[in-house]
């Protein structure tokens, strides 16, 4: 067994490395299988033996529950804790019934309170953006709290009614009784570890500029106070490093003079459209949970898509890299899906395990790849040209490598 260990919060990685992974369902057998291939390929090349990994399966999901009764086994949770880092395919969750989200929870027992997703423009992709080039934003995303902690009511339900009852005669805030009622939450202490985060980020990959996303002219107490907490944490954080939006126009001519980091904020609404219109204004972008979701889905479209887009749940302990996308069923056990996002998932996961040679040869070798034409049938349809399965797409970077 060679394991991860983590000592006074610092990861201690052997090169002879056991690694937990979990298929997940739909289109995810098929992009894990394309993914496993091209990530092994790429540490031996890199590497040359020195370094190796030994995968470990572990079920989750549809394939968990038809086994086992359980979408999410104790026997997975603790695999989990052992290995710290693992590579996950997209798994299902039912809309309006049934389970919840099983990667919710996954992030929520696991403190993975950073949802980090670089999107980034390969040449000879087809976009909708007359400049994609100018497309290269990282999301750094809450990702335990806001109205995704999963705290919500049914219509009718006891605890809906209660609820109602509650708002009346303490608030006098009257809602309909046939209100269905999610709550949302944004804490300072969840706030400030994500801006912590997202200012490492940038630090550490030269980024000059953190945009804070969120909705407080609405939501003032949470959003608001998301940016209000934010601000504070980049003000401590940067001290005289850190520029304002209007010091920027004033002082430096629209240009974050060397060393220095702008940090501004935009409205929800407004930055959905900045992403399109001026992209090249952007790089890091913090946000709250749902904010942050819809965000790195809109800017992968510009991109070609979110075939393309890779994620990481990173906390202090415990990281799991997947695809942006879900589980896109109607593609599942059909060698058509597009493996990138996967496949550069398990690039990011090799920078956070301090294999960068490995992670920037990854990069290098889809970027050829897609140069040289090969793509999947979501891209391929679009240039009207021959498309890849997922399969022989995955041979395709494995020869770039
Ligand atoms: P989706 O699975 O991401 O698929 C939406 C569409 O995106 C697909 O129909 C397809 O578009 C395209 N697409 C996504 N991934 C692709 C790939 N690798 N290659 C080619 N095309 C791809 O989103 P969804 O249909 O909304 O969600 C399906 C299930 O996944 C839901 O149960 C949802 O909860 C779950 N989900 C899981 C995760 C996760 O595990 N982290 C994330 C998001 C959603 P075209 O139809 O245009 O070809």
């Amino acid at each position: 067994m060679a394991l991860i260990e983590i000592k006074n919060g610092k990861m201690k990685v052997p090169d002879k490395l056991d690694l937990a992974y979990m298929e997940g369902d739909g289109i995810g057998p098929d992009i894990t299988r394309a993914t496993l291939k091209v990530l092994d390929a790429c540490v031996k090349r890199v590497y040359g033996g020195r370094r190796s990994i030994t995968w470990v399966k572990l079920d989750a999901g549809e394939e968990a529950f038809a086994k086992e009764g359980n979408y999410m086994p104790d026997s997975t949770i603790e695999a989990i804790k052992h290995y710290h880092v693992a590579l996950k395919g997209p798994l299902t969750t039912p809309v309006g019934k049934g389970i919840r989200s099983i990667n919710v929870l996954m992030r929520q027992t696991f403190d993975m309170y950073a949802n980090i997703r670089p999107v980034k423009f390969f040449p000879g992709l087809p976009s909708p953006l007359k400049n994609p080039e100018n497309v290269d934003i990282t999301v750094v995303r809450e990702n335990t709290e806001d109205v995704y902690a999963g705290i919500e009511f049914a219509e009718g339900s006891a605890e809906a009614r209660g609820l109602i009852k509650v708002m009346k005669e303490q608030f006098k805030i009257l809602i309909k009784a046939d209100a269905g009622i999610g709550i949302k939450v944004i804490t300072e202490s969840g706030t400030r570890r994500i801006m912590e985060k997202a200012i490492t980020y940038a630090l550490d990959h030269k980024k000059d500029r953190i945009v804070i996303m969120h909705k407080g002219n609405i939501m003032k107490f949470t959003e608001g106070a998301f940016m209000n907490w934010c601000y504070d944490v980049a003000k401590k954080r940067l001290g005289s490093k850190l520029i304002t939006e209007q010091e920027l126009t004033e002082k430096y001519d629209g240009k974050v003079p060397e060393g220095m980091m702008l940090v501004n904020d935009r409205i929800a609404d407004n930055m959905l459209q900045q992403i399109i219109t001026r992209p090249e204004d952007y790089s890091v972008i913090v946000a709250p949970n749902l904010n942050g979701d819809y965000v790195s889905d809109a800017i992968a479209a510009e991109v070609g898509g979110l075939g393309v887009a890779p994620g990481g749940n990173i906390g202090d302990e415990y990281a799991i890299f997947e695809a942006v996308h879900g589980s896109a069923p109607k593609y599942a056990n059909k060698n058509i899906a597009n493996p990138t996002s996967m496949i550069l998932a398990g690039a990011m996961m090799f920078a956070h395990l301090g294999w960068k040679e490995a992670h920037d040869a990854i990069y290098e070798a889809v970027e050829n790849a897609m140069r040289g034409g090969a793509l999947t049938q979501d891209l391929a349809r679009v240039l009207n040209v021959k498309a890849l399965g997922t399969s022989e797409f995955a041979d395709a970077v494995i020869k770039k490598l």
